[in-house]
C-alpha cells in the first residue's frame, strides 16, 4: 500500500522537470494520475506509458494552463474518467524574465496567466467535486522568488506571490469543507528551466545555499507526496519551502 492508494490526482505541466518528478513519485505511492502538457506533446506521451506501468491509472491531456474554459473542460474529463478528484497540483510555469524597464506587456500578462491564473482556473473547477466529496488537497509550487523577490522577475515573482495569497485564502475559505491548501515553495532545483542559465551563475548560486548544492525534481516531488497524503491531514495554509535553507 502506498502513502496515495486509491486517490485521483491531477498535476498540471508534467511533461518534464518538476511536475514529472511528481507524477512519478505520485504513480509509485499508488495514485491514479491525470496530468497535463502543452508544447511537449511526444513527452507527455511518454510520460502516460511510464506511469501506467506501475499499475495504476494514468493519462495525459493537451490543456492550455492559462486558459479558463480549458481547465473546466479538463477537470470535467478527469471525473468522468477517473471517478473522481482528490489531489490537485499546480506546477505549470514558465519564466520570461527581463529587467523591468525592458520587460514587456505581452511577458507580463503571459507570466501572470500561466503561473497565477492557472491556479485560479483549476481550483476554481475542482472544487465543486471535492466540496461534495468533502474531502480535498490542492497543493501550488510557489517559489522562493515570490516570498523574496528578484531582480530580473518582477513578473514571475509577482505570480508567485499571488499564488502565497491564493493559496492561504483558498485554505481559509474552503477549511470547513475539508479540503486543504497549501504551497511547496522551491529553492533552486536543477530541471530545464534551469538548464538554460550560464554554469558560472548556477555555481555561483549553488555556493551561495547552506546545503551548497542545488535541488532534484525527486525533493520537491517528496513534499508533494506529503501533502497529497493524509500524512499531512491537519495541515492547510502553509508554505513549505525545499530550498536546502536558501531563505532562511
Ligand atoms: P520546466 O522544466 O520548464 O517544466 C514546466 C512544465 O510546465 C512543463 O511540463 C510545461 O509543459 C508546463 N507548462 C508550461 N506552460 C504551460 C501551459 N500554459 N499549460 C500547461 N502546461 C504548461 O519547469 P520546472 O523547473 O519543472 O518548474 C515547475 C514549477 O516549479 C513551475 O511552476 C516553476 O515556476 C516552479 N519552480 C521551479 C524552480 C526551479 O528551480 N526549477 C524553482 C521554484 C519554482 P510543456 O513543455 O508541454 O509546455
Amino acid at each position: 500500500m502506498g502513502l496515495l492508494s486509491g486517490k485521483t490526482a491531477l498535476i498540471t505541466g508534467a511533461s518534464k522537470g518538476i511536475g514529472r518528478a511528481i507524477a512519478i513519485k505520485y504513480a509509485q505511492e499508488g495514485a491514479n494520475v491525470a496530468f497535463t502538457y502543452l508544447s511537449s506533446v511526444e513527452k507527455g506521451q511518454e510520460l502516460e506509458n511510464e506511469l501506467a506501468a506501475y499499475g495504476i491509472k494514468a493519462k495525459g491531456y493537451r490543456s492550455d494552463a492559462s486558459q479558463f474554459a480549458a481547465a473546466e473542460e479538463l477537470v470535467n474529463a478527469v471525473v468522468s474518467e477517473f471517478g473522481g478528484l482528490d489531489i490537485l497540483i499546480n506546477n505549470a510555469g514558465i519564466t520570461r524574465d527581463n529587467l523591468l524597464m525592458r520587460m514587456t506587456e505581452e511577458a507580463w500578462d503571459e507570466v501572470i496567466n500561466v503561473n497565477l491564473k492557472s491556479c485560479f482556473n483549476t481550483v476554481k473547477a475542482a472544487t465543486r467535486t471535492m466540496m461534495k466529496a468533502k474531502a480535498g488537497a490542492i497543493i501550488n509550487i510557489t517559489s522562493v522568488v515570490g516570498i523574496k523577490g528578484n531582480a530580473g522577475q518582477a513578473n514571475y515573482a509577482a505570480s508567485k506571490s499571488g499564488i502565497v495569497g491564493f493559496t492561504k485564502s483558498v485554505a481559509l475559505e474552503l477549511g470547513s469543507r475539508n479540503i486543504r491548501c497549501n504551497a511547496v515553495a522551491p529553492g533552486f532545483i536543477e530541471t530545464e528551466m534551469t538548464a538554460v542559465l550560464d554554469e558560472k551563475t548556477v555555481q555561483g548560486w549553488r555556493d551561495a545555499i547552506p546545503m551548497k548544492r542545488g535541488g532534484q525534481p525527486d525533493e520537491v516531488a517528496n513534499a508533494c507526496v506529503f501533502l497529497g497524503s493524509d500524512m499531512s491531514s491537519y495541515i492547510s495554509g502553509q508554505v513549505l519551502q525545499v530550498d536546502g535553507a536558501m531563505l532562511t
